[in-house]
């Protein structure tokens, strides 16, 4: 009975190893499949539909998408247990969504704090709570988007509102979770002084938040669009300079939260 949560089975896309984003040390990064956004600049369009699916990468035909139990990616993770250990790294469940997918992302998640890995998750939490609750006994890192406060422009870019991400962060932030908010920097979207601030305020009433990461845009999705043969919205959109990120970073840090730009 205690071994049934390894033969859980979920969908993934890829596999990352020696990450040193998304949490501290070296990582491996589960991607999942399957989002209940579609943000326009998204950078791996190829995990938005839960449904596998094929894409050209460099010509050639590649399935999207494949689905796996916990014992398999545990597996493939704890080849590299020996950089976790020196590093204090671990795993991080990225997508996509991973809170889509609860048990598998729950299971997942206490198999690797099992095996005594650091565990994070990466996500925007657009669930019911108590999906997001399954998680949070094995998780030691929520990095949580929230990317504008204004709902309408929220959902003119990411095609849902706002108000239900901003109630789980004050419910992920009650519960006593190590939380870290992460803003997208879009031009057009929300690189404004204004809007990063407001964003930076918000966190900062968030019990217990401490730090905010602001996470320039970049065209490396681009191809992936034409590889699935969709549009690329935001093709005529520059990404930010280091000087806006400063001064955007600035303005953040007037709240009083550490600021870092890039995660
Ligand atoms: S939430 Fe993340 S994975 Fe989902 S569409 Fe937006 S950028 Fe892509």
């Amino acid at each position: 009975m205690q071994q049934d949560y390894l033969k859980i089975k979920g969908r993934i896309f890829d596999i990352q190893r020696y990450s040193i984003h998304d949490g501290p040390g070296i990582r491996t990064i589960v991607f999942l499949k399957g989002c209940a956004l579609r943000c326009k600049w998204c950078c791996n369009p190829e995990s938005q539909s839960f449904e596998a699916e094929t894409m050209k990468v460099k010509g050639q035909d590649k399935l999207i998408g494949r689905d796996v139990t916990v014992e398999e990616v545990l597996e493939e993770v704890m080849r590299d247990a020996h950089y976790y250990s020196r590093s204090g790294g671990g795993l991080t469940l990225s997508g996509g969504e991973c809170l889509l997918q609860p048990e598998f992302s729950a299971a997942l998640l206490r198999a690797a704090k099992d095996r005594g890995l650091h565990t994070a998750i990466e996500s925007t939490a657009i669930v019911e709570f108590e999906e997001i609750e399954k998680l949070l006994p094995y998780l030691d890192l929520f990095l949580m988007d929230i990317k504008h406060l204004d709902t309408e422009k929220h959902k003119e870019f990411t095609t849902q509102p706002n108000k239900h991400i901003l109630e789980n962060a004050m419910r992920i932030a009650m519960s006593d979770q190590h939380l870290i908010i992460r803003v997208p920097v879009v031009p057009t979207f929300n690189d404004t002084a204004k809007e990063i601030r407001a964003i930076a305020e918000y966190a900062k009433v968030l019990p217990g938040v401490e730090e905010l990461h602001l996470l320039p845009y970049h065209r490396l999705g681009s191809d992936k669009y034409e590889g699935l043969d969709r549009n690329y919205e935001l093709k005529n959109i520059e990404p930010p300079t280091n000087e806006r990120m400063q001064i955007l970073k600035e303005e953040a840090e007037k709240t009083g939260l550490r600021v870092q730009i890039g995660g």
